[in-house]
């Protein structure tokens, strides 16, 4: 079976055991499995540099204090420092600490859909309980990637598998990043896969179909009735570029996206817009969604309009690549100037002042791809490392309204830290090699144990 390569990692235990003896460092520190956490336990982390997210310059020799799952203090280390006694220390002196790393834009349901074929074969010949166990592991290496939290941009099919995966996630079942979702998504009829087949079959689709605004609005309670963290929906299809333009075909009415968005936010939720070209970012941004997914091209007028309403851009600039260089390979024609134009989109954004969050539509691309080579991308279309950074911490904590929890280490916020060997302030590709993974104060992975991979 050509998916059989996970079954050879070894189980949490075993690399629990590994841990322990490849790592005497790790000794101290909280060696139990996630699901027994314990999170009255005090531990102290001895940070050789901090890039905290809350002060403007990264701190050396700082120590870090969790208690109750949360950072309590954050105070200089000093090398007489005595742990009080049942506290666990951790050695991080030659490492680099920043905040939990945070992905707004993923699939844990989706395993590497862009490949040819792959999109059909997992709505089709996958049952909903196959995914769901795939989607388990792809939540544990977003944590060993780094992401403390993920929002996930809908199952493809999978139902409410990401409600389940979450829940699991919190309960302590199985280890993962903290994850909000928005289930299945919203599309109109016609618009989205499966398409092409004999129109007799009655097959699946990746999203909910909803047509009018009276199904779109009950689609809307449906969802969040069972579980929706957010909404999402697909503001537009066949994008095509033409003269540096990204071009598309709104799917939702005006009154159709009204009745979404406003049945959303009366429910207190947000709406994510999957909106690639022109005519279907500038419906979107009509219907005053709250973020704008992938965004190929945005007019300078809708950007403005995203200034002024807070409308955040998660451009998810790595996936277009991927998706490129494997469609070329397979014999298909590429999309044609599409990468520049989004490279230009993003530029034209940052300078224009939309908020930038990081995101990267993982699962479209296999999750063995580290998602985080999305932080060079953006460092090569304009932003400082300490933007990219900001994107995928502060920035990406305030898009999910969890700025007072998560996104810096600060007394009070939940104890999510990560580390690295080097400085990601000048060289932003450290973040794709992760080696020290905290999240709610329980220590997922350390420097030098092994690697699933
Ligand atoms: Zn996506």
């Amino acid at each position: 079976m050509k998916n059989n390569r996970f079954l050879k990692a070894p189980s949490f235990l075993v690399r629990f055991l590994l841990l322990i003896l490849f790592c005497p460092s790790a000794m101290a520190a909280p060696q139990s499995a996630p699901q027994a956490a314990n999170t009255d336990h005090v531990i102290f982390i001895h940070c050789g540099t901090l890039i905290d997210e809350a002060s403007n310059a990264p701190r050396h020799n700082v120590l870090v204090e969790i208690a109750g799952g949360k950072f309590r203090a954050v105070t200089n280390y000093t090398p007489d420092f005595a742990k009080p006694t049942g506290a666990a220390f951790i050695d991080l002196a030659t490492e680099t600490c920043l905040p939990g790393l945070i992905d707004t834009h993923t699939h844990v349901l989706l395993q590497g859909d862009q490949r040819p074929g792959q999109y059909d074969e997992q709505i089709l010949k996958w049952s909903l309980p196959y995914r769901t166990i795939w989607g388990t592991q792809a939540a544990r290496r977003a944590l060993e990637y780094g992401f403390t939290t993920i929002r996930d941009l809908e199952t493809e099919g999978a139902y409410y598998a990401d409600v389940s995966i979450r829940d699991s996630i919190k309960q302590g079942l199985i280890p993962g990043p903290r994850m909000f979702v928005v289930t299945r998504a919203l599309d109109v009829t016609g618009a989205y896969a499966l398409l092409g087949y004999d129109p007799a079959l009655k097959l699946p689709h990746g999203v909910q179909v909803v047509d009018g605004p009276d199904e779109c609005r009950k689609a809307v309670r449906e969802q969040i009735g069972n579980g929706a963290d957010w909404i999402k929906v697909y503001a537009d299809e066949r994008v095509s570029t033409q003269n540096g333009v990204a071009h598309s075909i709104p799917t939702f009415t005006p009154e159709e996206f009204h009745a979404i968005v406003d049945e959303t936010h009366r429910e207190r939720h947000k709406v994510a817009a999957h909106a690639m070209g022109l005519e279907g970012v500038h419906s979107a941004v009509q219907a005053g969604v709250d973020t704008i997914e992938h965004g190929a091209y945005i007019a300078d007028d809708d950007l403005k309009t995203m200034v002024a309403h807070g409308i955040w851009y998660v451009p998810t600039l790595y996936i277009f690549i991927y998706a490129q260089e494997i469609h070329q390979a397979a014999g298909f024609p590429g999309w044609e100037g599409g990468v520049e134009i989004h490279a230009a989109t993003f530029h034209r954004a940052l300078n224009a002042g939309v908020e930038i969050a990081f995101g990267t539509d993982v699962g479209g691309f296999e999750w063995t791809i580290n998602p985080a080579k999305e932080f060079p991308l953006m460092v090569n279309y304009g932003m400082t490392p300490a933007q990219a950074l900001h994107a995928a911490t502060v920035s990406a904590a305030e898009l999910l309204d969890m700025k007072d929890q998560i996104g810096s280490v600060e007394p009070g916020k939940f104890a999510d830290l990560v580390a690295v060997s080097g400085n990601p302030l000048s060289d932003i590709t450290v973040l794709e090699r992760v080696n020290f993974v905290m999240k709610e104060g329980t220590v997922y992975k350390l420097p030098g144990a092994p690697n699933i991979h």
